[in-house]
């Protein structure tokens, strides 16, 4: 053990414990962690002060940054089986998820590598005779980074990059049910020559861990993914001290379907959207909304296809589905079928625990459709991170842009159709951070992630995604000062 990273030393806790990391897929144990308590993470905190106000990296050359995070890359590429393996144990999704996971973590590194490295700050023209006037980038200071268990090493490389690439100090605490990969990335970002105390790793749960550094006079931002709740309390904690913050939040995403759209490629795309990693994504299209033309036929084959889902653990090349991260979460998920049938959505299939060989030690939860929603349920409004998909009808374009908009999430979705122009103008009126369409989840590390109303205040990915993690400053220099009279 060991697996506290505080100012270059790798350590056990102060005042903190441990935990066992056990696979949701069959409850194997994969291994036990340190855990910081209060002391340990004021410690981490400490040395990343020490490292922004005394050290060098803040004041290393964008490039040279940017080289080290493109030797991060490489290093990454070369821990490429080794990592993906430890992601799969930890969350249980199927091992080659978890390696597209790893080469969208090598591909955020080599975006930011190259974008900071050709960023430069920029001349303001007075028009002043005898003044010159330039806006330069600094970093923000001490950033503290919390993450949650569904993308453990991806959502950590969204903020960890840009972080470092900006020239910030920071203390890492991965959610702590996932902490392996985080524990495996900071040891290649000393391997590849970040100084001592610019990255620090706490482990721990939420209130331990993560609380005191939402709440520390010596950490300027917060860049916190995770749930709607724990957002808003790190909010208000942040407010206190008057903290930048970046929330990434959850999402109740609207796949809306018309009934021109390619019937056998909306089916499987709505499919996949749900059912990926068992709806343990942000971005799910866990709110279908089929025109009523169309609905019939359409829900028929949702049915009959995720009927056919094959469940079971990361390894097993037949597995298209795993686990959910653990026994509390698939309760949580059980909750919100419950609530949905009692308000009177139609159960179509799943709507229970699968049983069977190999089955019967994970937290597997078969895939679920509750037709005949409506905007007003539970379900339909609030994150169920499940398997669970909810089936809406609607008519015309004007009813199923009300209806996607109807949630306080504004994440993520998409509009499947043939007519061009329609889908134009229903991508103009969804409030929605990412429109798909004729598509669904994917991404590029160029272009902004982030989602509008409660699913968040901030933008990773892309430019803004830098912009997060600096300060700009005008420095006015008055070449020929003179008294004014
Ligand atoms: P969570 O809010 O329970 O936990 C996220 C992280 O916050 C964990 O590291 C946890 O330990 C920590 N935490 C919990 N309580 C805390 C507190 N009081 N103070 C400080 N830290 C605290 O979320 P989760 O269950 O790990 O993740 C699932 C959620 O993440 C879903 O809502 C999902 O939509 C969201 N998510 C959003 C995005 C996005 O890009 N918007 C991406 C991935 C996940």
């Amino acid at each position: 053990m060991r697996d506290l990273l505080i100012d270059g030393e790798w350590r056990g806790a102060l005042d903190g414990g441990t935990r066992e990391i056990r696979c949701p897929a069959d409850g194997s144990l994969v291994g036990v962690v340190d855990e910081a308590g209060g002391k340990d993470t004021a410690e981490a905190v400490a040395a990343a002060r020490r490292a922004f106000d005394a050290g060098p990296w803040p004041h290393t050359a964008p490039q040279e940054r940017g080289d080290l995070l493109l030797r991060v890359a490489d290093l990454l590429v070369r821990d490429r089986a080794a990592l993906a393996r430890a992601e799969s144990l930890d969350t249980g999704k199927r091992l080659v998820e978890s390696e597209y996971d790893i080469d969208d973590v090598v591909g955020c590194f080599r975006y930011y590598g190259r974008l900071v490295a050709t960023e430069t700050g920029r001349v303001v023209d007075t028009g002043r005779a005898g003044v010159d006037s330039r806006v330069v980038y600094e970093p923000v200071g001490v950033c503290a980074l919390i993450t949650p268990w569904n993308y453990p090493l991806l959502q950590t490389s969204w903020k960890v990059a840009p972080a470092l690439a900006a020239g910030n100090t920071f203390v890492l605490k991965p959610s702590e049910l996932t902490p392996h990969t985080a524990i495996h990335l900071v040891r290649l970002l000393a391997e590849a020559g970040l100084p001592a105390g610019v990255a620090n790793l706490v482990l721990g749960a939420g209130p331990q861990a993560g609380a005191p550094l939402a709440d520390h006079p010596d950490v300027d931002l917060v860049s916190f993914t995770g749930g709607l709740e724990t957002g808003r309390r790190l909010m208000a904690a942040a407010a206190r001290t008057v903290k930048k913050v970046a929330l990434e939040l959850g999402g109740k995403n609207p796949n809306i379907i018309f009934a021109e759209a390619d019937f056998d490629t909306a089916v499987d795309m709505a499919l996949t959207s749900v059912f990926l990693h068992s709806g343990q994504v942000c971005s799910a299209g866990a709110r279908l909304l089929v025109e009523d033309a169309l609905h019939d036929r359409f829900v028929d084959e949702v049915v009959r296809r995720a009927n056919g889902i094959r469940l079971g653990g990361p390894f097993d090349e037949r597995t298209q589905s795993g686990p959910l991260i653990s026994a509390a979460h698939r309760a949580k998920v059980e909750a919100y079928v419950a609530q949905g049938l009692a308000e009177g959505a139609v159960l179509r299939c799943g709507g229970k625990r699968p049983s069977g060989p190999g089955l019967d030690d994970g937290f597997y939860y078969l895939p679920t459709v509750l037709d005949e929603c409506t905007a007003a349920m539970s379900v339909v409004q609030e994150e169920s991170f499940g398997p669970v998909l909810t089936v809406e009808r609607f008519t015309g374009e004007d009813e199923a842009v009300r209806l996607a908009n109807d949630t306080i999430y504004g994440l993520a979705g998409a509009v499947w159709t043939s007519d061009e122009a329609r889908a134009a103008r229903v991508a103009a009126r969804l409030r929605l951070g990412t429109v798909w369409i004729n598509d669904y989840h994917p991404y590029v590390p160029q272009a902004e992630w982030g989602g509008v109303k409660q699913s968040g205040t901030g933008r990773e990915l892309g430019p803004s995604g830098l912009a997060e993690y600096r300060e700009t400053k005008h420095i006015w220099r008055n070449t020929a000062p003179s008294p004014q009279g």
